[in-house]
Parts: C-alpha cells; structure tokens; sequence
C-alpha cells in the first residue's frame, strides 16, 4: 500500500503528514511559515526518508496551474513577497525524486472532502474557507476545477449593506468584496473584537450570513455545485449555519427551488474531517499524480 507526502503550505503555517492510500494520517507536524529559505529546508526534513510514492501539494495562491506554461508549481504575485515566483512543486520534485501534485489549498481542501469526506459520491462539489482569507475550491468530477487561473471567489463582489459599521471592505484591492466583507480580520475590524469572541452577538452573525448567503448564491447560480461545504475558523461559529441557509434561501427568491436547495441542511454543510481536508486533499493530489506516472493505489 502507497504512502503519500501532503503539504498544506498556507500563509502562516505548513501542515506536513504522510497519508496512507486509505486517507489515514499516519504523521502530522505543523510548521510556521517564514521565507523559503528557512522553512523549505525544515519542510524536505520532515519528508526526506520516508517511502512516498508521490507527493502532493496545497498552496496558498495564487498558484501557476497551468501546466503548458514555465509558471506551472510556482506561487505568483502573493502578498507575502518572499514566496513569490517560488517553484515550490518543482522543488519538491526534485528535493524527494517523486511525482508531485500541485493545486490551491482550497482545491486541496474541496479535494479532501471530496474523496473522504462530505462530497463524497457527488460529481461537482463547492469548498469555501472563511478565515483569515476566504477562498473557494471547487471539485468537477473528482478533479479540481482550474479554468484559466483559479477561481477565485473570495474575493467576489458583493453588496455592502447600508448599516454596516465598516465603511469599506479590507481587502487592499476591492472595497466591497466577500473576504474584504466577511473573513475574520475584517469582523474583528468591524467590531473591534476577535471573531471568536462575539459568539454572543446576533448582529455580529446575521450581518456575516448576510455577507456570506450572497455568495453562495453566486455560487449555486453560476456553478449550480450538488453540494457547499463551509470550513475555516469563522464557521467554528456553529449558529451561522442557519442563518446562512435562511438568508441563502430569501436571496434566492424562490427563484431555484428543487434538487439540493430543497434539504438545506444536506446542502450547505460544515466541513466533515476537522481540520484535515488540507492534508487529506494534498494526499489525493499526490495519488492523482501517482496514478498518471503509472501507478497504482
Ligand atoms: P487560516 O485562515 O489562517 O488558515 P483559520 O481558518 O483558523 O486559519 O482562520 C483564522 C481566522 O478565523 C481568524 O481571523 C479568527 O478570527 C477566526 N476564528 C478562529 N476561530 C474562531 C472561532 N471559534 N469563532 C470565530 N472566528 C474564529
Ligand atoms: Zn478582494
């Protein structure tokens, strides 16, 4: 049986695990995120020796995916400047002498859920994070969905509502999108308290839900998924579930009804496997990649 290397590379840290071929964790270490030249070496140490038949990668975006162009394994213009133009699936490549699969964290994460967790059987599935950032991932037929970069649906447009106390959206490049709206630096922001400690405060969720129903109803408009699954740090915030589906289900305005929209509850859906989607997503990419060099899982 394949053991596979799985990297969650995100913005503040690097969750290293080797997965078994039947989606088990075998090993986890968690690393903070510093520039390349330190973490990277502490990154191959971690893998280094072990038997992986392939490795797979979820990266903070945005990424090059596109694999007809030099860019392809490499993150691109992100905010954290020292990563940027890093090949860091080359890298691995050629550090470990094994396949590597590479794509978003949050395709990663759709990915996870989608062969071990609560999109299994389905053929299209959405996973939007709501944390730090948000970020959309989204799975067609067991692949992740790349178009012509990524989606990037966190940073979708929305609507700011008029009583809303922050007068514009964080997001250093829209002034009104969703991650700028509703990640959770921006509800600190906007009530100047961690998120995490407004549980209390109703209007704290019901402007969130608020934010967060108009873009899955873009979501289920534009990409009609047979299933939305909500993770990061934010949804730990258990009563935006229902607030969400409530306000999900006025905006839609009875204009779609049927297929998943008539159970709610088995449609928008918390995150199923804690907080392993990552790893577990990156462990299938790396079986993706497995399995296109030949082998067999
Ligand atoms: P990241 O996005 O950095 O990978 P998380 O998904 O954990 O990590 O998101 C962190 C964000 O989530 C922080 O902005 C924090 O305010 C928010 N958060 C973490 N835990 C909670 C909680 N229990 N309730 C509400 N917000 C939370
Ligand atoms: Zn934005």
């Amino acid at each position: 049986m394949p053991y596979f290397g799985a990297l969650e590379a995100g913005g503040t840290k690097m969750v290293c695990a080797v997965v078994s071929g039947q989606g088990e964790v075998m090993e986890q270490t968690v690393l903070p995120t510093r520039c390349p030249e330190a973490t990277v070496p502490e990154l191959l140490a971690f893998f280094r020796g072990k038997p992986l038949a392939a490795m797979g990668i979820g990266c903070f975006g945005p990424v090059g995916l596109d694999r007809r162009t030099p860019q392809y394994g490499s993150i691109l213009a992100t905010p954290k400047t020292a990563w940027r133009g890093f090949p860091i699936a080359a890298c691995f490549r050629e550090a470990l002498g094994v396949p590597v699969g590479f794509d978003t964290d949050v395709n990663a994460a759709a990915l996870g859920e989608w062969a071990w967790g609560g999109a299994q059987g389905l053929d299209t599935a959405a996973y939007l994070t709501v944390g730090t950032g948000v970020g959309l991932g989204i799975v067609v037929g067991g692949r992740p969905y790349h178009g012509m970069l990524h989606p990037e649906g966190g940073h979708l447009p929305i609507a700011r509502r008029a009583d809303d106390p922050l007068a514009r959206g964080i997001c250093p490049f829209h002034p009104n999108c969703l991650e700028g709206l509703a990640s959770g630096p921006s509800i600190e922001a906007r009530w100047g308290r961690p998120a995490r400690e407004l549980a209390g405060q109703g209007a704290v969720w019901e402007l969130e839900a608020f934010y967060l129903a108009q873009a899955l109803c873009a979501y289920i408009m534009v990409l009609s998924p047979e299933r939305i699954i909500l993770g990061g740090g934010v949804m730990r915030q258990a009563q935006l579930f229902p607030l969400i589906r409530a306000e999900v289900r006025r905006q839609l305005g009875g204009y779609i009804s049927g297929g998943g929209l008539a159970e709610l509850e088995q449609y928008i859906v918390p995150a199923s496997l804690g907080d392993s989607q990552g790893v577990l997503g990156a462990a299938q990419l790396a079986a993706d990649a497995y399995r296109e060099n030949g082998g067999r899982v």
